[in-house]
């Protein structure tokens, strides 16, 4: 897709299979498993999509999925599968080593676990030459996590780039290129942060764990993983509308039908409208 002179790509590092309640809270099940029809073991399955971004003259990583360093027992407990991130990149003609810059909008293991790989045994930064961003308040809580979401941080996934001095912890918003901004979104966690881009009069936003497919666009529709979840039910109030009323292209973290999308607002109901995208 493109945005004037900004240019993007959706890559998906494959599937994560989790919990159908932990993912739609105090919804019921009647109502999300219509939606998204759990397996056996009471997962839905969703997408890990991550974006590959071409922008003032930098290659840019928006997420980097689970990677491949899980252990055999968490890569069936989360049914983890390809294809992935690495080689979607070849497919687009890009190697680890062209990578100028990577973001993660938070550091739960789904969304930077390919930030780092293993090489003769020692944990490496998957993108030798890229600069890392995410939210330094994010960091410091994957350093130290909460009894409730030790789970959802594995110190391997970031501290290594932080011991290779590739870590560039930010405070609040921040102009990565021209037309790559990244804003501070919390409620899934206290720091988390979206993606929005501009080119060409077009905006495209990258809602995160906000709204992380086309079924928790509504308000009640909200995770049961989320920190702050009263938080998130407000900034979904600020940023769905600005979506609607902006013409902008909504980006989906975890759909695994509609990676991309237009969002309307029909009979007070919020809907979206699929793009189609590479
Ligand atoms: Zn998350």
């Amino acid at each position: 897709m493109k945005l004037g002179d900004l240019e993007f790509h959706i890559v998906s590092d494959g599937h994560v299979l989790l919990d159908g309640g932990a993912m739609f809270g105090v919804v019921p099940r009647p109502l999300w498993e219509k939606k998204m029809p759990p397996d056996a073991r009471n997962r839905i399955t969703l997408s890990m999509n991550c974006l590959v971004i071409w922008a003032g003259g930098k290659r840019i990583v928006v997420e980097t999925g689970a990677g491949d360093k899980m252990s055999p027992k968490l890569r069936d407990i989360y049914g983890l599968d390809g294809p992935f991130l690495l080689g979607g990149l070849r497919a687009l003609d890009l190697r680890p080593e062209d990578i100028d810059i990577v973001i993660n909008t938070h550091l739960h293991f789904d969304h930077c676990g390919g930030n780092t790989r293993i090489e003769q045994d020692q944990l490496v930064p998957t993108f030798p030459n890229a600069r890392y961003f995410v939210q330094a308040g994010e960091l410091d809580h994957a350093i130290r996590p909460n009894e409730r979401d030790r789970g959802s941080y594995f110190q391997e996934n970031f501290a290594p780039v932080g011991a290779a001095e590739k870590l560039t912890p930010l405070e609040g918003e921040h102009t990565v290129v021209p037309g790559v901004e990244l804003i501070r979104v919390p409620g899934h966690t206290a720091h988390m942060q979206c993606v929005k881009l501009t080119g060409g009069g077009q905006t495209a936003f990258f809602f995160a764990d906000l709204v992380p497919t086309t079924a928790h666009l509504p308000l009640p529709w909200i995770m049961g993983y989320d920190l702050f979840p009263m938080t998130t039910l407000e900034n979904k109030k600020r940023w769905i509308p600005e979506a609607i009323r902006e013409g902008w292209i909504a980006l989906f973290a975890h759909d695994p039908y509609v990676p991309a999308a237009y969002l309307r607002s029909r009979d007070g109901n919020w809907e979206a409208e699929p793009l189609r995208v590479t």
